[in-house]
């Protein structure tokens, strides 16, 4: 519940999941950490759930409880130079880091590993080898680059695509192809291709016409240029190169799908014949193109953004063979900078980091490795990890905890006053049918045919990336696999899938300051307990409700309760679009809608479960808190965090989940059992004189 995810990540190729929402706090998969601890460690070090010095009891919890709960923490954790945000979820992440720079140290060191071992080792061995790599500078790229100064017609291009595309994550290169579950029968996968194509983070920073998105139009021009000018381009070249790349990409760019049109599934639905496909895009050679990418025969394919294709194939006729040529070599050095010569990726940093989101400077070599290596090899790292910090007890805790967050959801819908018998007959199947997946994967993942060499780091993280391309377009025509997890076992994040109807709690989320075993149930399950409610009720929102017990897009809703919902969410959407993200920026209040729901949903669920669970308990108030404020404030300390303002300008419009304050604040107002607890009287900030309450 609470995750914020790297905008790139969604059309990646490996995530074409049609959504998934994950409740993370800022931290995690967004960028790249901090300057915590800065050795090799061996375990996690112990921070509390709640955290009496994070608070500010100067402050009126009834005034501002964010500020109460966490001004302590936000005045002694100013944000480190190389991240953008910094929060609680950031500090069990560095943490986690140090934990993970340990075990990829001692696997790089050892003699007679094992194959794991060896993968892990090497990958991380050849990234901190920062001597050779500068070395190498760009001819790590020089055979894609080459590949594409060969091609010779609009007929070769397609071929050469298809090829340099398995070596793209972020579909950066004119669309994605991949698999994905096919939305009518959940059990199985078929073909897909989506939108993709830009560099900058999202569509809107093409289309909107205030003077910051202008300047960062700009902005990223200069950016092209500096790397093209990188790849030998004399500056004038580059710079008429880098207009030619916008050029392409704004089209692109304004016929793409926003974020908030495809939180509708049925918008992101389009299945057709390959033929069908061939006749939408007339000049573009699918025909080639499959045959080069290879996947298993398939009948079906869907188009997640057929605007977008169209664009594509009228740009494909009015922009030269020469000038294509152009925009996929900048997108080649783009995608692959991080894993070249400092000059590099000191550029896209400059750029991505500094000035999108207002990182100060470059996160050390050690730790941006110890990530690749997460991402790329993520369920080979997640095994030494999971021996270290996840015990079978834990697991069996965390088990415990979720199904008593599903218990009081059963008898929260049998409660809601606003939804048919009917409804909540197939509400209590769907949430009978949730699979709780804790901790990491029944069956890891195996690597053994990804090549890892000692040396060579560019083409270790080729040969990892192209693996996992392969990996999704082999599901082609396969059954799902219930088992699989989008995220690794040391993510400190959690997630609801809706095809897959299951909720996931890697090992990384379930540690203190988050989960925290050694505290008393009050704060976890107002921390832990409410993300576990967070993602269950995902599974009943605007996107998930679409899809029934087996994960198919199907409506299983009344017409009237489905007026009824929106008309709850309603009061939620106009909540939060008062709210201001930064400047004079208010949030979305329909692109954050389904989390905010779920922010608040899952602490009133998380809230009856553990009245519940501690009924029979004579619970005494600890330093001074009774039970139901420690229950708030161990709530609240979940997303203590600090946020840089270029951040929250980004995540206005690319991130689904509020910004810390309004996700506790937000959520408090409309919680009567808040007010009890605090004491607040009608009239005060935090006691909403409108409640709103869906779940
Ligand atoms: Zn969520």
């Amino acid at each position: 519940m609470h995750k914020r995810i790297d905008p790139a990540y969604i059309i990646a190729i490996g995530c074409l999941s049609l959504l998934f929402s994950l409740r993370a706090a800022a931290q995690s998969a967004t960028n790249t950490p901090t300057a915590a601890p800065s050795a090799p460690a061996t375990t996690l070090p112990y921070r509390p759930s709640l955290d009496v010095t994070a608070m500010d009891k100067s402050v009126d919890p009834c005034v501002d409880f964010y500020q109460y709960s966490c001004g302590g923490w936000k005045k002694a954790n100013p944000i480190p130079p190389d991240r953008t945000s910094w929060g609680r979820y950031a500090e069990l992440y560095e943490d986690n880091l140090a934990l993970l720079r340990g075990i990829l140290e001692r696997a790089a060191a050892a003699k007679n590993r094992d194959a794991v071992d060896q993968k892990i080792g090497d990958l991380y061995g050849s990234c901190v080898d920062e001597a050779t790599v500068n070395r190498r500078g760009a001819s790590p790229i020089q055979p894609q680059l080459q590949s594409i100064a060969a091609v010779k017609s609009m007929r070769e291009l397609a071929p050469v695509l298809a090829n340099l595309q398995l070596e793209d994550f972020r579909g950066e290169l004119m669309f994605g192809a991949g698999s994905i579950q096919d939305p009518d029968n959940a059990e199985m996968q078929i073909a897909n291709v989506d939108q993709g194509g830009l560099g900058l983070p999202d569509r809107d920073y093409y289309t909107k016409d205030d003077a910051k998105s202008q300047e960062i139009r700009q902005r990223y021009l200069q950016y092209v240029q500096n790397i093209f000018e990188l790849l030998g381009d004399s500056p004038a070249v580059a710079k008429a190169n880098a207009e030619t790349v916008m050029r392409i990409e704004i089209p692109l760019a304004k016929t793409s799908q926003t974020r908030t049109e495809r939180r509708d599934p049925y918008k992101l639905m389009h299945k057709m014949s390959p033929e069908q496909l061939s006749a939408l895009m007339p000049n573009f050679d699918w025909k080639s193109f499959w045959k080069a990418l290879n996947p298993p025969a398939f009948q079906t394919v869907n188009v997640m953004s057929p605007d977008f294709m169209k664009q594509l194939n009228t740009s494909l006729a009015s922009e030269s063979l020469e000038n294509w040529k152009t925009y996929l070599r900048f997108h080649i050095a783009n995608i692959h900078a991080d894993y070249l010569s400092d000059n590099f990726s000191n550029e896209h940093f400059q750029f991505f980091q500094k000035y999108l989101r207002g990182a100060q400077e470059q996160q050390p070599r050690w730790k941006r490795c110890v990530q690749f290596v997460d991402r790329r090899l993520g369920e080979a790292l997640g095994q030494a990890y999971v021996r270290q910090v996840f015990s079978p007890e834990l697991k069996a805790r965390a088990l415990k905890m979720v199904e008593e967050i599903e218990k009081a959801m059963a008898v929260r819908i049998n409660q809601l006053d606003w939804m048919s018998p009917a409804t909540k007959q197939q509400a209590l199947v769907k949430l009978h049918a949730i699979r709780n997946k804790i901790g990491y994967p029944d069956h890891w993942r195996d690597y053994s045919k990804v090549v890892i060499t000692a040396n060579d780091f560019a083409a270790n993280m080729r040969n990892a990336i192209v693996f996992e391309s392969r990996r999704e377009l082999n599901k082609i025509g396969q059954p799902v696999d219930h088992g699989e997890w989008q995220i690794s076992p040391p993510t400190v994040d959690a997630y609801y899938d809706p095809q897959m109807n299951d909720i996931n709690f890697p090992a990384g989320v379930l540690q203190p300051p988050l989960y925290d075993a050694k505290m008393d149930d009050a704060p976890n399950y107002g921390d832990t307990g409410g993300t576990i409610g967070h993602e269950l009720t995902h599974a009943f929102d605007d996107e998930g409700s679409q899809f029934d017990a087996k994960g198919n897009l199907k409506n299983w809703w009344t017409p009237d309760d489905q007026k009824k919902f929106e008309a709850g969410t309603q009061c939620v959407d106009d909540q939060y679009s008062q709210y201001i993200a930064v400047d004079d920026i208010h949030l979305n209040g329909k692109l954050t809608l389904g989390e905010n729901v779920a922010d608040l949903g899952g602490e009133i669920l998380a809230y009856l479960a553990w009245q519940d669970a501690t009924r029979d308990l004579k619970l005494e108030p600890i330093d001074g808190f009774t039970p139901d404020q420690r229950f708030f404030i161990g709530f609240a300390q979940w997303d203590c965090s600090n946020d840089r303002p270029e951040q929250l300008r980004d995540w206005a419009m690319t991130n689904p989940h509020s910004p810390g304050k309004y996700r506790i604040n937000g959520v408090v107002v409309n919680m009567p059992e808040f007010s009890s607890a605090f004491s607040c009287k009608a009239g005060q900030p935090m006691v909403s004189t409108k409640v709103c309450k869906v779940w």
